[in-house]
């Protein structure tokens, strides 16, 4: 009894918390009290969402989902729908929202490297050489970030996630950060380089958590690193390769208790779609009373060309797709283009350039994530 009703409570609490990302809600406490203390049908309807909540948070192994992912954001209208059944949604006034869209690149490579062909070779079937030059993919950076820049004309332009990993110990981990982690950290002027265009074209900038960050407890000290490089603090991150290590509640008790303040890890691997059904920042319930805010990570490029194996036109058929389920309901959510997105060894940036143009047009706004930082 006592673990139903502690599951129940932890459900009315995520479900006010969601329910707070689209209308006002001034004692969300008291609200959330008195939706426990009704019992009956309204909390069952509340636990039978919270279940379909916390399997999309949870995931698959590696944010590979196990089942279908969400091609709408049904969650969050079923917390309007059981709200209005409880009659509690009249009372409460709606926030003013926009479309938004949040504009975010993932600096994985600046490029190419010996474990990016070797990842290519496994996961793509194709051998990418490493550049024994030194040429590299800031060139095709630098054309992303103007393009954010020329599109978004007032304050910061994009959101760019820089990864600076600690290092691990034990061989076996050494051998698997080596294969998956970014490392150009590791050249002061590319790194630097990178910092520089951050800055000539308004970047907002967030931390990369690295691969082991999480499990390692490396958080803190690559928050520093990365100000060390910047000059400035971030309280913003998305982990590498989407990883939540140890379930995404742990780790993301972990990552707010370390100075990130909002995140934007809950997208797929493999494929897209609304991960939790939200449309829009959220928060999550952390265990201890506390809360992360969330940026729903929709549509990402490397899903998109690699996995799904879609075309250019059918990546911005089903982009469109999904941005108008947001726009239909004024809410906002993160897309990604990684650093080589722009190069010839990828030529994913003109679809991503259709998109954001058809986004201006159809009335989003754009906005950084360090914006809803408190
Ligand atoms: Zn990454």
């Amino acid at each position: 009894m006592v673990v139903v009703d502690g599951y129940m409570r932890g459900a009315v609490r995520q479900f006010v918390l969601c329910l707070s990302s689209m209308r006002r809600i001034d004692a969300p406490i008291e609200l959330a009290n008195t939706l426990s203390a009704s019992r009956g049908t309204l909390t069952q309807r509340i636990c039978r969402w919270y279940a379909e909540f916390s399997e999309d948070l949870q995931g698959g192994r590696d944010s590979y989902p196990a089942a279908a992912v969400r091609a709408t954001p049904d969650l969050e209208d079923r917390v309007l729908e059981i709200a209005r059944g409880a009659e509690i949604l009249s009372g409460l006034v709606e926030r003013p929202a926009v479309p938004t869209l949040f504009l975010s690149h993932d600096m994985d490579y600046l490029g190419r490297t010996l474990q990016m062909a070797i990842k290519n070779a496994i996961s793509q079937k194709k051998f990418v050489f490493p550049s024994t030059r030194a040429g590299n993919y800031l060139d095709a950076v630098a054309e992303m970030f103007a393009f954010d820049a020329s599109v978004v004309t007032e304050g910061l332009a994009s959101t760019v996630f820089i990864a600076v990993p600690g290092s691990v110990r034990g061989i076996g981990r050494r051998a698997k950060q080596w294969l998956i982690d970014p490392s150009y950290h590791n050249s002061p002027s590319l790194l630097s380089e990178l910092i520089r265009l951050t800055e000539n074209y308004r970047s907002d900038v967030g931390l990369h958590g690295s691969y082991f960050s999480i499990s390692q407890g490396l958080v803190p000290h690559e928050l520093a690193t990365l100000r060390s490089a910047t000059g400035k603090a971030s309280r913003i991150g998305r982990q590498h390769w989407l990883n939540l290590t140890h379930g995404p509640v742990a780790a993301m008790s972990y990552l707010r208790g370390s100075g990130i303040e909002v995140d934007s890890t809950l997208g797929w691997n493999g494929t897209v779609g609304f991960r939790c059904g939200m449309a829009r920042p959220f928060s999550i319930a952390l265990p201890g009373g506390g809360q992360i805010m969330e940026v729903p990570l929709v549509l990402m490029d490397r899903p998109l060309f690699a996995d799904m194996g879609l075309s250019a036109d059918e990546v911005l058929s089903l982009a469109k797709d999904r941005l108008e389920e947001v726009y239909v309901r004024c809410g906002g959510v993160a897309i990604c283009w990684h650093d080589a997105a722009a190069h010839s060894d990828f030529g994913w940036f003109e679809t991503y350039q259709r998109i954001v143009e058809w986004a201006a047009n159809r009335g989003f706004k754009f906005s950084t994530i360090s914006a809803l930082c408190s």
